[in-house]
């Protein structure tokens, strides 16, 4: 039997593939081992989100052919995707996004040719559907990431995701709801849908088929109680939506909207296409429809042309809205795309300074918004035991995504549990 091991690097959605890609080697007859164990085939999911996750992934591609020089070395994903030519040197097969189900059969053919270089990549741009992979299972055993939409229209101007993933490709419906229904069967109580622009769900499919309709097509699934999304595009958040949204009470009171800068001239020459005010007014939606949700956000501090007037607008911006958690980018320059082109990029020491201040700010108002919880009773869906300096913890999140412990040695894993958190210690991070 053949061995294979496979490495993940980058986001959700990757790991998600890389998952997939792992039941597809097992359904084909390859035994799966740990990457630093020695294996006939080697996987590596890239990524290229900066140029250091460029770096990381060819190290990783590097280490996988020293750890076996005759193994069959397979480089995957959106890295290969935007930049083919660069791992020719020390790669046997190159698959690109929306190939990566032929895994199975590419490696079948490359034993046949006796070990014919091979490079299998789809014209992206122009890729007609959504890639189908499925789970059965995934790394956890109470929450599973769903992957249900690929690909972004949006062309951020710091961002060269749109060149590695193509367009929008959303996964039909009744797919995604049969992948729920059986990690339903196995035991997961949480699903996360994620996707690379989850907001654009169902843009491409045309028959009233959008966010808000799969989101109420899972929550149908029996087994299932809670539904968190992945990173939502603020413009989506409506009155309707929103609504909607708290009339379904599995729905996790957990949102990520993307903010990116608080000020608007910034916002602008990054091509985020809201304002400040329009963001602020969204979080004021889900507040008025949601018991105070956890509001979560990814910051990019020192984008080109960021002065320091702009960046206190963008720190005061943050400290108005009260996100339970900030989490801070430094800028860093991606070729290929237009902020790389701007000028005035920012010096890396005043980033490295912006970014501590936000970071600061950051932590203050995860810590107040954990403040609130002490004293009250939340649930929380257990995930495992922890080994503390004080005694064993059942850990799992609340519904907002907060981790939290009860002190007990009972295994509770898997379960809803109502915890009365008397103290800061029960609060983890
Ligand atoms: S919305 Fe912007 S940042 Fe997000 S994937 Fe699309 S282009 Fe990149």
């Amino acid at each position: 039997m053949k061995k294979a091991a496979l490495h993940n690097l980058g986001c959700k959605v990757n790991a998600y593939e890389t998952e997939a890609m792992q039941e597809i080697l097992e359904r084909s007859g390859y035994e799966i081992v740990p990457f630093h164990e020695k294996a006939d085939v080697y996987v590596i999911n890239t990524c290229t989100v900066t140029n250091m996750a460029d770096r990381k992934s060819r190290q990783m591609l590097h280490r996988a052919r020293k750890m076996n020089p005759d193994a069959v070395v397979v480089a995957a994903g959106c890295y290969v995707q935007a930049k083919a030519g660069e791992v020719d040197d020390c790669v046997d097969i190159v698959i690109g996004n929306n190939r990566k189900h032929e895994l199975a059969g590419i490696l079948e053919e490359y034993w046949r040719s006796e070990g014919e270089k091979k490079e299998e990549m789809a014209d992206i741009i122009h890729a007609p559907a959504y890639e189908e992979m499925s789970l059965t299972r995934t790394g956890e055993h109470t929450r599973a990431y769903i992957k249900v939409q690929d690909g972004c229209n949006q062309f951020c101007s710091y961002c060269i995701i749109p060149y590695a993933r193509g367009r929008v490709r959303s996964r039909r419906m009744e797919d995604v709801v049969s992948e729920v229904e059986a990690l339903a069967r196995q035991g997961y109580r949480e699903v996360v849908l994620t996707g690379i622009h989850l907001s654009s769900y169902g843009i491409d499919l045309g028959g009233g088929e959008d966010l808000l309709a799969l989101i109420r097509a899972v929550h149908g699934v029996d087994g299932i109680c809670r539904i968190r999304l992945g990173s939502l595009e603020p413009r989506i958040v409506t009155e309707e939506f929103a609504g909607a949204l708290a009339a379904l009470p599995k729905i996790c009171p957990h949102f990520h909207l993307s903010l990116q800068s608080g000020c608007d001239a910034t916002l602008r020459r990054m091509n985020r296409r809201y304002t400040a005010q329009e963001y602020y007014e969204k979080c004021q939606l889900l507040r008025a429809h949601f018991d105070h949700p956890a509001l979560t956000t990814d910051v990019i501090v020192g984008f080109p042309g960021e002065t320091e007037e702009e960046f206190e607008e963008s720190l005061a911006f943050v400290d108005k809205v009260d996100f339970y958690e900030t989490h801070i980018f430094k800028y860093s320059r991606r070729e290929g795309t237009k902020a790389a082109a701007m000028a005035d990029q920012v010096p890396e020491q005043v980033k490295t300074a912006r970014s501590a201040r936000m970071i600061a700010l950051g932590r203050r108002k995860q810590q107040a918004y954990e403040d609130r919880l002490i004293g009250t009773t939340v649930e929380v869906l257990m995930e495992e035991a922890v080994e503390r300096e004080d005694g064993v913890y059942q850990v799992g999140h609340t519904k907002e995504y907060v981790k939290v412990g009860q002190k007990t040695t009972e295994n509770l894993s898997n379960q809803l549990i109502n915890v009365e958190i008397e103290n800061r210690l029960q609060i983890i991070r």
